[in-house]
């Protein structure tokens, strides 16, 4: 296609599904994510990139958009191979609309106050070549992975024989069926509890708040190594009341679980909001040690210390990160080095 400027526009080059139902008439229900879209011949589902095309449930995220080496810890991961790198990939696409979303021209698009297409077929074999030869992990991240599992799969198929791991950053908002398949292919996931409450979560993101809790339990079930973030956003989750609903509820799953507090900063239909406070920030570790988290961290606003992984028993500092390069690792196993207190994590390149 080409635009009244002359330039060739991208578009979306879809392919077929996974996760499809026929649910009769030529509709089929797609089965992703919670929402369950059952979708007639031609519609599109609430995330914008999966359709019903003649009977055939069709994805647009095998798609790049944005390829990126960056650290494990930025996604963040802090308990998953200290100091390693990340090959990250991102195409279009979100089952939320939260309103803060820094990556929105990503994530939002085909929304009314998204964005247009970005990206090009995803190339699985030279993007886990690639992570290869740069020892990094592959990962899924700044849009939502969970809408991307036939590249995620594909991925995995190319980057196992290669002993390159994957990873994603996600929201968590998928049906069991869709983590139990892809569970099996992933090293780590974080993932978002952006609020305490079904209220609060609906009002934020569009989409309710089980799933994703439920998530957190299940894909450690399946194995995967879970850290969780929480963005402060204003008037949401920089409540102590929705803090330390979540923390309990963390802590319930799992004292040593890793926690992220994130600042918030202001972004897309949040701008008249002020970034997060380093108070605020700390009050939140506060609240999650409190109420009996182990790992809490806090990525600037408390400097070092905010970053660093310590022994729950004798508080010896196991791992020291830099904001850009890990300055001390003391694990190689999931125990402390010092004391041989139980430290969970996949600290090792061989916990693949
Ligand atoms: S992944 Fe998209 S099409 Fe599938 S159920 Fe979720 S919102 Fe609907």
């Amino acid at each position: 296609m080409t635009s009244r400027h002359g330039a060739d526009e991208a578009r979306p080059v879809w392919r077929p599904a996974l996760f499809a139902e026929p649910s009769g008439n030529g509709r089929v229900r797609c089965t992703l994510c919670p929402f369950r879209c059952d979708l007639a011949d031609g519609r599109t589902g609430v995330c914008r990139v999966r359709r019903n095309r003649s009977g055939v449930l069709e994805t647009a995220t095998f798609t790049a958009a944005a390829t990126h080496l960056d650290a494990v810890e930025r996604k963040p991961l802090y308990h998953v191979r200290p100091g390693s790198r990340v090959l990250t990939v991102a195409g279009p696409g979100c089952t939320f609309r939260c309103d803060y979303c820094v990556n929105h021209r990503l994530s939002q698009y085909g929304r009314a106050d998204g964005s247009s297409w970005r990206g090009a077929p995803a190339d699985a074999a030279a993007l886990a070549a690639r992570a290869a030869e740069e020892g990094a992990a592959l990962g899924l991240s700044y849009s939502e992975p969970g809408l991307a599992p036939e590249l995620t799969l594909a991925l995995a198929e190319e980057a196992e024989p290669l002993g390159v791991p994957i990873v994603w950053k996600s929201n968590g908002f998928l049906t069991r069926h869709a983590i139990r398949r892809v569970a099996p292919v992933l090293l780590a996931v974080n993932i978002d509890v952006k609020a305490a409450d079904e209220a609060a979560h609906l009002r934020l993101t569009g989409a309710p708040l089980r799933p994703v809790l439920d998530a957190v339990e299940l894909f450690r079930e399946e194995g995967v190594w879970v850290e969780v973030s929480t963005p402060l956003v204003p008037g949401v989750s920089d409540e102590p009341g929705q803090l330390g609903a979540i923390a309990r509820t963390l802590a319930a799953v799992d004292p040593a679980l890793p926690w992220h507090l994130l600042r918030f900063t202001p972004d897309f239909r949040m701008t008249a909001e002020s970034p997060t406070a380093p108070s605020a920030l700390r009050t939140g570790r506060d609240i999650g040690e409190e109420a009996g988290l182990l790992h809490v961290y806090v990525e600037r606003a408390l400097g070092e210390e905010g970053r660093t992984t310590r022994c729950p028993s004798c508080r010896s500092p196991l791992v020291r990160r830099g904001l850009w390069s890990t300055t001390l690792n003391e694990m190689s196993s999931d125990a402390c080095a010092r004391c041989a207190h139980p430290v969970p994590g996949r600290w090792g390149r061989n916990d693949d």
